[in-house]
């Protein structure tokens, strides 16, 4: 029998970053537990991360690089190694590169990739093309850019409570006990020494369960809410007029604008008494220090995104919670460690090709507008540049489309990582239609699996699971953006088969196209070149079992270096009327209209969609790949009331039919009271048991719900096109008695 070691790591299956131990019989691993030594997990450890082992060793795992053989999608492949996939695929990138320019080429992300996720960002500037598209528009983003315009960094939502000085918790679209769990700790420690919670959500989570006061909004309307909830802290006096008088700017404007949402008006936009949204605006005034943590219910709502983040910016700010023990930590982005832009090369990109980047042509934030918002933050953030640069990539249904029509110009190449957006995307047809249209020359998928996406790729490349992965970071999951904080781990396990991690993918592909000095050999000397400013080192921070947090975190309002920069916009205020919406052309003041889709749909759309609720054993995408999630969750769902069941004659277990504006999808049906009458939700899902099928790969084009969603300009944000995934005009329908769900074998 072989002896059982431990190895401490951190684990990087969702964004929490939870010490664990690994126990490890030779080189395999064979259980994951809880560091109780980890100063923030403290021996947590999730459904999820105790499995990950699971999914790692998972049969179905891809070990080679693999080739296509045959049309795109036929599921026929060819081994081949690693030096030969990294040849073509960069003697091709070169070729198209020149025939098209450098812009061609895009690259997409999505999670679950470890400390490295993202560095192909970095290739990407090196390279010369602006075309990398991430999840931040629908992840958070949406939230943190309101709060960067208004208050100038964001996110402070990620702020942990202090048991026993914050004395308020308001969960805004956010289910904490299944996406966040150290924070839901932290949130039930502060409740127990008596901090309130209110609940903002349509759905009967658990938080909803204990809070103190639940309110329901219909999915989408949350901007309008926000708007009516400061109306009744201004109209009753619940602020602090001496510091809005030194603090901010636009006040009277945005008094002005809140007299439109009175709550007696609101509450027929959003179907929340007038009565509760008074209660809530006073248990927040009334209990102060508080937190409001907006998730991605609010982040995914589409053309109001932005704005609902900017109206609750403007709550947190004018009902005294920012910047204040217990409240809102402004933290800004480590001061001594390079990280955010720095780290991936954003000044190596030649401004005009810059210019060029997906959607920025019609999207400020993405375009022009992001050097406005860079300068602001930099008066306040030690000169850094490309704080937000996480925020300001390419548009992701832009990049659908330029493919399939070369329009603005073409899109030939394309290297997506641990991302499927056949399945996590909106208008998944349109995303399949461009992954098989033939104006597409290059397709390269770097993933854990084949799935929905990687399976119409020319190539598939191996990639390594976060076992086998060093760990760096300096942001998310434990202390929130928290100044100068740095977490480091050796790798758990070193890459097995022939899986590579991000990093050493794009420091090969580089090396082949001129990058071969802008990559260290190992991840680990890269992450030591980001240390050094701050004395730091690889090895020692991992040594230290823990973050390290520096002198800007202890005291991150006045770093001694800007004593006299106030807040990171361009005034220096707090702008509740925002200087650079007005420059973009944009409303400066919060506001908020119903979602484009909802002008059309009328009587023949009488519910509303949401999507996406997290559990706890899941992680987006990768969900139904997980073993827990899958066996507690065999099939997608729609939950749907009673009402809603019984007057469109569908009884609790059937396949039904679900339809919006953009597609149609079949689910079984969940009736529960855990939704109002007027609103669905339904799963994203695909079946990893499923093929290779251009005309339906994994399922995916009959029960994922995103073949309902949006991402048509009509329906994104007008700040940086964050597009709809939760509030879409919907219909059910009864299937056929004995209609079957499309389940592979
Ligand atoms: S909460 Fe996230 S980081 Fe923590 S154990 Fe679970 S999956 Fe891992």
């Amino acid at each position: 029998m072989i002896a059982e070691r431990t190895r401490p790591a951190v684990c990087t299956a969702c964004g929490q970053q939870c010490g664990i131990l690994v126990r490890l019989a030779g080189d395999r691993v064979v259980a994951l537990d809880g560091d109780p030594e980890h100063p923030s997990s403290r021996g947590f450890i999730c459904p999820k991360g105790a499995a990950a082992h699971e999914l790692h060793y998972d049969p179905a795992r891809v070990h080679e690089p693999l080739k296509r053989l045959g049309p795109r999608g036929g599921g026929r492949w060819q081994t081949i190694s690693w030096e030969q996939a990294l040849d073509e695929i960069a003697a091709r990138i070169a070729e198209l590169a020149a025939r098209h320019g450098r812009e061609t080429l895009a690259y997409g992300y999505g999670t679950l990739h470890g400390a490295d996720w993202s560095i192909g960002e970095r290739f990407m500037n090196l390279f010369g093309s602006p075309n990398g598209v991430g999840q931040d528009k629908i992840c958070y983003a949406p939230a943190g850019l309101g709060e960067a315009l208004t208050y100038g960094f964001g996110p402070t939502f990620y702020t942990y409570p202090v048991p026993g000085v914050t004395r308020c918790l308001t969960l805004w679209g956010m289910r904490p006990s299944a996406s966040m769990p150290l924070l839901w700790m932290q949130i039930e420690q502060a409740r127990h020494a008596g901090a309130k919670l209110v609940v903002i959500d349509p759905l009967a989570t658990r938080e909803a369960k204990r809070a103190d006061l639940w309110l329901r909004p219909r999915p989408g309307t949350d901007g309008a809410l926000a708007l009516a909830m400061i109306e009744v802290l201004i109209s009753r006096g619940h602020y602090d007029p001496a510091f809005v008088a030194a603090r901010t700017e636009g006040f009277e404007a945005l008094r002005d604008r809140v007299a439109d949402f009175p709550p007696a008006r609101v509450a027929g936009i959003t179907g929340v008494p007038a009565a509760d949204i008074v209660a809530a605006a006073e248990m927040i005034a009334a209990n102060r220090p508080g937190i409001i943590h907006a998730g991605n219910g609010v982040c995914q709502s589409g053309s109001p995104a932005t704005q609902t983040g900017r109206a609750i910016a403007c709550l947190v700010a004018l009902s005294g919670n920012l910047d204040v023990p217990g409240g809102h930590a402004i933290a800004g982005p480590p001061r001594d460690v390079i990280a955010n832009g720095a780290a991936i090369a954003v000044g190596a990109l030649d401004p005009v090709q810059r210019a060029k980047r997906l959607g920025g042509d019609r999207y400020p934030f993405i375009g022009a507008g992001h050097a406005d918002v860079d300068a602001a933050l930099a008066r306040r953030w030690y000169g850094q540049q490309g704080v937000l640069a996480w925020m300001a990539t390419a548009h992701e249904p832009t990049l659908w489309r330029a493919i399939e029509h070369r329009d603005p110009y073409p899109v030939t190449a394309l290297i997506l990582q641990h991302h499927n957006p056949v399945g996590a995307s909106p208008d998944l047809g349109a995303v399949r239609r461009a992954l098989l249209s033939p104006n597409l020359e290059l397709f390269v998928s770097h993933d854990l699996f084949l799935n929905a996406t990687s399976s119409l790729a020319d190539y598939v490349l191996p990639a390594a699971h976060w076992l086998e992965k060093p760990f760096f970071s300096t942001a998310f999951g434990v202390l929130g953006f928290a100044g100068d904080y740095a977490e480091a781990a050796q790798a758990p396990i070193a890459p097995e088969e022939a899986h590579r991690s991000d990093y050493d993918l794009w420091r090969d592909l580089g090396a082949r196209l001129g990058q071969e000095r802008d990559w260290p050999a190992r991840a680990e000397e890269f992450w030591n070149d980001c240390l050094a400013p701050a004395g730091l080192t690889f090895d020692g921070l991992a040594a230290r079992r823990g973050p390290a947090v520096g002198e800007a975190a202890r005291d991150p309002h006045r770093p001694p270096d800007v004593p006299t920069v106030g807040y990171g916009t361009p005034s220096g205020c707090i702008e509740f009327r925002s200087r650079l919406m007005e420059s973009w052309g944009l409303d400066p003041l919060p506001g908020w209209s119903p979602p484009a889709l909802f002008a059309g749909a009328g009587a023949d759309f009488p519910l509303v969609l949401t999507t996406g609720g997290r559990r706890l054993e899941g992680f987006h995408q990768h969900a139904p790949q997980q073993s827990p999630y899958r066996r507690r969750y065999p099939e997608p769902c729609v939950s749907l009331h009673p009402e809603t069941a019984r007057a469109a004659g569908i009884a609790d277990g059937a396949w039904i039919a679900i339809e919006t504006p953009i597609g149609a999808v079949r689910q079984r049906a969940l009736v529960t009271d855990a939704v109002g009458p007027d609103v669905i939700h339904a799963d994203r899902w695909w079946y990893p048991e499923g093929g290779c099928a251009p005309d339906d790969p994994y399922g995916v084009l009959a029960v994922n719900i995103n073949v309902c969603t949006d991402g048509a300009d009509a329906s994104c944000d007008p700040v940086f096109g964050a597009w709809l995934l939760r509030g879409v005009p919907c219909r059910v329908r009864a299937l056929p008695a004995g209609a079957a769900g499309p389940r592979p074998a």
